[in-house]
Formats: structure tokens, sequence, C-alpha cells
């Protein structure tokens, strides 16, 4: 199996398992039991805590354990919107991950306003636009750090700086939950005027089932999950013990080989992208133009449907994923891509390969030596493909001919 596939999920870490097993078998008690045996429990989450917080130059009584960045996004969202009700007004991106989109969705049923900026070709957040649709009644602004289908990347420094400049009571959450661990992120300089950060742990090496947020000391935002005193009383319910120590472990492991494993990753991205424009015509590469994650390559193929190539990928054994959603029956483009642009003859065939520190060159060489080969048979069926002259046809060839 080639897995190409680590903006969905990752593999967990051999190192991370290990240092779950013992919270699983021996060490299972409850954190918040008063007898001795539950210390190391106890112990370990706020070890685990402090990891993170110190990973990310926070307090360790800024990190909240959550389910997953879903979590985290909602609670921040649906909290902050509870503890400010004189502010009604949501700025966001039009290319944010569901978890945000749909929240805000919501909360405009429930009657707050909400904009959404645009980005321009390459990908890039239209910053004219984004300053100009800052109000008096803003209570919050919702910005990706990468872009989880382009791996674009946004300016979060730049765009945090210019809200509190606006207004230092507009409250800014970064959704970061792609480039956790991958970009630098530090909450006491580049990002110094986020409030609310969240991410997942299953995005780097770590468990399906954990995440986490940052929230900075005196931002107001209601208990989303009530029920028990866990985690200072602002997320009732059981700790998950074995899976916070296993994300504290996966972020320990990264920082460990950042600089080396980066390096290697984007060099077999590129070697991936260069290969893939030397050896196919009319493609692009989305988001080219702009500041992207090392790890993404997303490749719009003009003239085929991705699902197809999907599927002769995973006949090959390449786990990779495409731009677009299929919806009740339909498939529906990628509202990234569509926000970018990208031309009609390329919305539907855009492939994303996303690679992770496992990811070896032997793979890459693989993934050339086939992925053209997929490409041109399934060209030879596009009805908008001349099979004799090996080029686009100005009209879709007639089906019934
Ligand atoms: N935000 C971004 C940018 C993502 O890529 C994802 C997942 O793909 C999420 C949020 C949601 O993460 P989770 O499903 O772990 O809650």
């Amino acid at each position: 199996m080639i897995y190409l596939d680590n903006n969905a999920t990752t593999a967990v870490a051999p190192e991370v398992l290990n240092a779950i097993l013992p919270f699983l078998q021996t060490e299972y008690y409850n954190p918040s039991s008063m007898y001795a045996a539950a210390t190391p429990a106890k112990h370990a989450v706020e070890t685990a805590r402090k990891t993170i917080a110190q990973h990310l130059a926070a307090e360790p009584a800024e990190i909240l354990f959550t389910s997953c960045a879903t979590e985290s996004i909602n609670a921040a969202l649906f909290g902050t919107v509870r503890a400010n009700p004189n502010r009604k007004h949501i700025i966001t991106t039009a290319v944010e991950h569901p978890a945000v989109l749909e929240c805000c969705r919501e909360l405009q049923r429930q009657g707050c306003e909400v904009d959404y900026v645009g980005i321009d070709r390459n990908g890039n957040l239209n910053l004219g636009e984004f300053v100009q649709k800052l109000r008096k009644d803003t209570l919050i602004a919702a910005v990706m750090h990468a872009n989880n289908e382009t791996g674009v990347v946004f300016p979060v420094d730049r765009l945090s700086r210019i809200v509190k400049e606006t207004d230092s009571a507009i409250l800014f959450l970064c959704d970061a939950t792609q480039s956790m661990t991958k970009l630098p992120i530090r909450m006491n300089s580049s990002f110094r005027n986020v409030d609310i950060l969240a991410f997942s742990g299953h995005k780097f090496h770590a468990p399906k089932g954990i995440g986490a947020m940052f929230i900075r000391k005196g931002t107001r935002c209601r208990t989303f999950l009530i029920g028990g005193h866990q985690e200072s009383g602002r997320r009732g319910g059981t700790e998950n013990v074995p899976y916070i120590v296993g994300m504290s472990k996966a972020i320990e492991l990264a920082a460990a080989t950042h600089d080396t494993d980066i390096q290697r990753i984007e060099t077999l991205r590129n070697k991936l992208e260069s290969g893939i424009k030397e050896r196919i015509p009319y493609i692009e590469i989305n988001g080219a133009g702009a500041e992207r994650m090392p790890n993404t390559l997303n490749v719009a193929v003009h003239y085929i449907e991705g699902e197809g190539i999907l599927y002769q990928l995973s006949d090959l054994g390449i786990c990779a994923s495409s731009g677009s959603a299929c919806t009740s029956g339909s498939l529906e483009p990628s509202h990234v891509l569509s926000a970018m642009g990208v031309p009609f003859s390329a919305m539907h065939g855009s492939v994303r390969f996303s690679l992770s520190r496992y990811t070896t060159e032997a793979e890459i060489d693989f993934v050339l030596d086939k992925f053209p080969e997929i490409v041109a048979n399934l060209r030879r069926l596009s009805l908008y493909w001349d099979q004799e002259k090996n080029c686009p046809r100005s009209e879709p060839a007639n089906p019934a001919v």
C-alpha cells in the first residue's frame, strides 16, 4: 500500500503506540480518582499538557483537551458567541473546512451575520476584502492556517495583527489542524494575536479521537461540553488519558525530527510535482503560486474525472484523494477549488497527494511511473479529448456518435 493521503489522517507512530499502551493496560485509572493508583494517570495528563504548551510557547492552563479539531472549533465558535451576546458578526474565509463553515451556517440560523472572504486564483486570501469586512460588532475572525485541499498557507500572523489593530476586542480563531507540527506556531510571537487555536492528533501520527485547543488566558468563551469538573470545569467528560499521552508523544517526536523530516518530505513532494509536470500535458498545480505546506500536492488534471483517477490509483494500491465530494449522488466540485476559480475542465479532475515522514522515494517513483498512464487511459475515454490528435477538443464529442 502506498499511502499518500496524510492530510486525511496519518498512521500512528510506533513510538506513540508504545507510549499509549501502559495507559490502556496497567495505568487505566480515572485521573480524577482519589486513590494513589490513579496518580500516574493524573500526572500523565498534566505532563502532556505541559509538553504541548511548551511546543506552542503557551501556558499549560491555556491548553484544553478535546476529542478532535471539530470539537475544538465548535467549542470556540459557539462558546464565544454565547459569552459575548453583544457582538453578532463573524468573519471567516470561503475555503475553511466544513468544521468551521457548518458551525458558521448554524450560527447564521441562530441570528449571527457571517462574511466569507474569498481567495484569488493562486489560493491567497483577498486581504483587502478581509480588512473591509471587519465591523464594529465583529465578534470573531475564524481563519485556517493551512488549507487541507491545496496546502496553501494563510498569513495568520499578519491577519491576526490587522484584526487586533482594528479592534483589540475582536477574537481570532485559527484552525491549525493541517499545520500543527509542520509549520512553526508560537503563541508568544508569530501567533501572539491568536486567541484560540484548534487541532487534531490524528493529523500528526497520534490516534483519531483526540484533539486540543489553545485558549488564551482571559478569552471570553463559555463551556461547550457541560458535565464534570474536568479541564478546570471548561470541558466535562473523563479525560482520554491514553490518547492525550499519545498526542503529546507525537508532538515530541515531530519536534525532535522536524527539520530533517520536513526537508525530506518537501524534496519528495517537489520530485512528484516536477515529475508529473514533465510527464503529463494539460495539468496545473493548484496553489503553486502561493506559500504551500511542504507535504501537499494538488494536481488539476484537465478533461477527466478525479474519481476515475482515484479508483485506478486504488487498484494499484495507491491512496490519494480528490477535490470532489460525492454528495447525495451528484459530484459536487470542491468549494476550495471553486473559490479559487479553477476552470470547469479541471475542477472535477483534481487529485490531492499528501505525504508524511513515512513516505519513501520508491513510492514516489512508483506513482510517477503509473500516474501518467492512468491519465492517458482516462483521457482516451473522455468526450473532451481528441484521441487522434491527442489534445483537447474545443467542444465535447457527441456521445451518440
Ligand atoms: N480543519 C481542517 C483544516 C481539517 O483538515 C480537518 C480534517 O480534515 C478538520 C478541521 C477536522 O478535523 P477532525 O475531523 O479531526 O475533527
